[in-house]
C-alpha cells in the first residue's frame, strides 16, 4: 500500500531487525535515511538495494514535500534513522505530520528502541515512566531540568552521550541528592552491554574510577520521587537493606 512506513532498524545487535523491516524496506521506492552512508552499510548488509535519500534535522522541511510528492505518484517511502525507532530522539516527526496532514497513510513497524529496551531490564518501576531525550549539555540547565523533575513520581529515562556521562551523574548527585536509585544501561544488545545500578552516589563513584563505563552508547534511568506514604513510613534506607537482603536469600 501506498504509504510512508517508520521502521526501527537494530541498536546494536544487527539480529534485531525484524523480517516485517526487511520486507517492507525491500518493498518501499525510497528509503529515508538519516545518514545515507551510515546506513547503506545496514542495508547491503540485508541486500537491500532500494534507493536512498538523505533527511536529517537540517533539510527535513524541505524533504517532507519531495517525500510527500513520491507518494502522491503512487511510490510508498520508509523512513529510518540511524539506529533505534526514528523520531525518538531522532528525525522525522516533521516528515510524519506532514504526511499526516497531505492525508497519506504513516504506518509504523514496532522494532529496537534503546529507551524502552533499557527500561525493560531496568528493575524499576515500569508502570509509569517519562522519556525525557538528551539532558542539556550545559550544567545549569541540566540542574534546572533535573530539579524540574525532581518531584516527579515516574521512572525518568534519558538518553547520554559517553563524554558527559561523569558531568551528568554529577547533576543528578546535585539536583536529585544522593540516594536517588539509578540504572545505566550502556551498549545495550552489543558485546559489552552493561547495567550498573545503585544510588547516584554509588554509580557516579564506579563511572568515575573506571574508563571503561565512560565509553559507548547510554541510557540513564532514574526511579521516580517516592513519597513517605509509598512504602508504608518504612524509611528508604530500611527498604534498600530489605531489598538487598531479600536478593541475597535463596
Ligand atoms: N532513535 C534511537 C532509539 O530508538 O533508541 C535513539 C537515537 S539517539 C540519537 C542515540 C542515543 O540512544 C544514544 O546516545 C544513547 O543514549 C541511546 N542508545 C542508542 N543505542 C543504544 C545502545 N545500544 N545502548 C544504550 N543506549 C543506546
Amino acid at each position: 500500500a501506498v504509504a510512508l512506513y517508520i521502521v526501527p532498524t537494530p541498536i546494536g545487535n544487527l539480529g534485531d531487525i525484524s523480517s516485517r523491516a526487511i520486507d517492507v524496506l525491500n518493498n518501499v521506492k525510497l528509503i529515508a535515511c538519516e545518514d545515507t552512508r551510515h546506513s547503506g552499510k545496514l542495508l547491503s548488509h540485508f541486500g537491500i538495494e532500494t534507493r536512498k535519500t538523505a533527511l536529517h534535522d537540517h533539510n527535513e522541511r524541505d524533504r517532507a514535500d519531495w517525500i510527500i510528492q513520491k507518494l502522491s505518484n503512487g511510490e510508498p517511502v520508509a523512513l529510518i534513522s540511524d539506529a533505534g525507532t526514528p523520531l525518538i530522539s531522532d528525525p522525522g516527526y516533521h516528515l510524519v505530520s506532514a504526511v499526516r496532514a497531505a492525508g497519506y497513510e504513516v504506518t509504523p513497524l514496532p522494532g529496537p528502541c534503546a529507551a524502552i529496551t533499557a527500561l525493560s531490564a531496568s528493575g524499576l518501576p515500569s508502570d509509569r515512566f517519562t522519556f525525557e531525550g538528551f539532558l542539556p549539555s550545559k550544567e545549569k540547565g541540566r540542574f534546572d531540568k533535573l530539579t524540574a523533575l525532581k518531584e516527579d513520581p515516574r521512572t525518568l529515562i534519558f538518553y547520554e552521550s559517553p563524554h558527559r556521562i561523569v558531568q551528568s551523574l554529577e547533576s543528578f548527585l546535585a539536583a536529585l541528592g544522593e540516594d536517588r536509585q539509578i540504572v545505566m544501561g550502556r551498549e545495550i544488545t552489543k558485546t559489552f552491554e552493561t547495567f550498573l545500578s545503585g544510588t547516584v552516589a554509588e554509580v557516579l563513584e564506579i563511572v568515575k574510577n573506571d574508563p571503561n563505563q565512560q565509553r559507548g552508547e547510554i541510557v540513564l534511568m532514574c526511579h521516580g520521587h517516592r513519597s513517605a506514604k509509598d512504602d508504608e513510613g518504612i524509611p528508604t534506607e530500611v527498604v534498600n537493606t530489605l531489598k538487598l537482603l531479600v536478593e541475597e536469600l535463596p
